[in-house]
């Protein structure tokens, strides 16, 4: 606490930390709180160390918000943006336009995608890609003749944005409450959480199925549009599914006739080893959403993927109708062009391989956390992990909220020079930067842990274990 108050002093001499409290408003936080804290301005950045308003030099084990794969500071990405800016800053894609970028950024997209995912709609981050994802499922049941389906089902830790639409598809609770989320139409089922289950991957990934055909049954089997999933939960806990989930979720919605949503705004571009999430387990979605790594947060950029059946079909129905979807800045040519780099980088620059490598390092290194006394459960695929705290490791018990540990964690982990996320339910998620040396990996870990041990030193965590 003192170190927010310490920051929000200094940086207050160029008065931005006022002008932050009266006019910005940020994301995903208690805005009360927010006005008593202030910000943490950050400045510059340079490969996985963000330097803050006070000069502080942060590691960075959580690519900004799981989207900067490819680090800070690559030279050759402001060029692709500049010229691009310099050349033709702005066209559109409404009615017959495109840029350049646009179009050959869609077509390796759809090269590189698996199964038959070849068409893209560009969005500008992952939200209004899940809601494109959610407008076009319902015009494709629509024109094809089937208006009763329109009800959409998730689990209920998964994220999908905090639009109108997406965050009643998103499963948490902060994102629903008070915002009359989620609507009629909107269901979810248990996640499919190993550490909080009881019973082989096999028997977990049975129950996962049997909720899944217990929903369709109770909502009415034809009356069910769209499953959507994320290959690994990330913003509901970083929980890691057994393998062989997606394929099953994959398989049962293809037999009961539900478009498959495999939401991979996190988990595209190497986040979880191969390129897409879904192949990890060798799985073809009907549709899919992207954003983060696709510009690795350079400029903002989603996707939205549709298979070429479900494509097919729109256009085949639809005729000559126009299809009322569109968004000015569609296809952005900037955002392509820095999207077209940063896909040249994770393959010819060797990224993608790197955060292989780096990312079965972090599962190492973390195993070595295991036996903190606060330690519950570590868990990870690729560069995508999660540290779970529990106060008693055989009960599984969850830190009781009044100890504040997730506020704890944050400050400390400040305090310590690593930036990670604290999950609200006392859970520590990392994302590092795919560009991650082994020594930075280790490092990460190294800081993560001394920020454990902080916890044992604060009385009231150490009386509850
Ligand atoms: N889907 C998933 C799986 C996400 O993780 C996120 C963002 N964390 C979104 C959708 C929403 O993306 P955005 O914040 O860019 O709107």
């Amino acid at each position: 606490e003192n170190g927010y108050l310490r920051r929000g002093q200094c940086m207050s001499d160029n008065g931005l930390i006022q002008k932050d409290r009266r006019h910005l408003i940020h994301s995903v936080l208690s805005w009360g709180e927010h006005e008593r804290r202030g910000a943490t301005i950050l400045t510059s950045g340079d490969g996985v160390w963000l330097t803050d308003g006070d000069g502080n030099r942060l590691l960075d084990a959580f690519s900004g918000l799981w989207c900067v794969n490819i680090g800070y500071g690559q030279q050759s990405v402001v060029a692709a943006a500049a010229e691009q800016m310099a050349r033709l800053p702005y066209a559109t894609n409404y009615f017959h336009f495109a840029s350049e970028s646009a179009v050959e950024l869609a077509a390796r997209l759809a090269e590189r995608a698996p199964g038959d995912l070849d068409h893209v709609f560009f969005t500008q981050g992952g939200s209004d890609a899940v809601d494109t994802a959610i407008r076009l499922i319902r015009y494709y049941f629509n024109v094809t003749g089937r208006p009763e389906k329109k009800h959409m089902i998730a689990v209920d830790r998964g994220y999908h944005g905090s639009s109108a639409a997406g965050s009643g598809i998103t499963g948490l609770a902060v994102f629903h409450t008070h915002f009359d989320a989620p609507v009629a139409t909107q269901h979810h089922i248990p996640t499919a959480w190993p550490y909080r289950f009881d019973g082989s991957d096999a028997d977990l990934i049975a129950a996962s199925v049997r909720h899944l055909r217990a929903k369709v049954a109770e909502i009415g089997p034809d009356r069910v549009a769209a499953f959507f999933a994320e290959p690994v939960v990330g913003s509901g806990g970083v929980i890691v599914p057994p393998d062989g989930w997606f394929r099953a979720m994959r398989d049962t919605c293809a037999e009961l006739d539900i478009v498959f949503v495999a939401d991979e705004v996190i988990t595209g571009f190497g986040r979880t080893g191969p390129m897409f999430g879904s192949a990890y387990d060798g799985v073809a979605p009907d549709v899919m959403t992207l954003a983060k790594g696709l510009t690795s947060g350079y400029v903002p950029m989603g996707a939205t993927l549709l298979s070429d059946r479900l494509y097919r079909a729109i256009v085949d129905a639809s005729g000559k109708a126009v299809i009322g979807h569109g968004q000015t800045y569609s296809g952005h040519p900037v955002s392509a062009a820095v999207g077209l780099e940063v896909l040249r980088l994770y393959e010819e620059g060797g990224i993608i391989a790197n955060g292989q490598a780096s990312g079965a390092h972090l599962a190492s290194a973390l195993t070595a956390l295991s036996d903190h006394p606060l330690v519950g459960d570590v868990r990870s695929r690729g560069l995508l992990a999660c540290i779970e705290l529990v106060t008693d490791k055989v009960a599984k018990t969850r830190p009781d909220p009044a100890l504040g540990l997730p506020d704890a964690l944050a400050r400390c982990g400040f305090e310590r020079r690593v930036l990670f996320r604290a999950f609200g339910d006392a859970m520590i998620g990392l994302a590092p930067p795919l560009i991650s040396t082994i020594d930075e990996i280790d490092e990460m870990v190294a800081r993560v842990k001394s920020t454990l041990d902080d916890m044992l030193a604060i009385p009231a965590i150490r009386e509850a274990l």
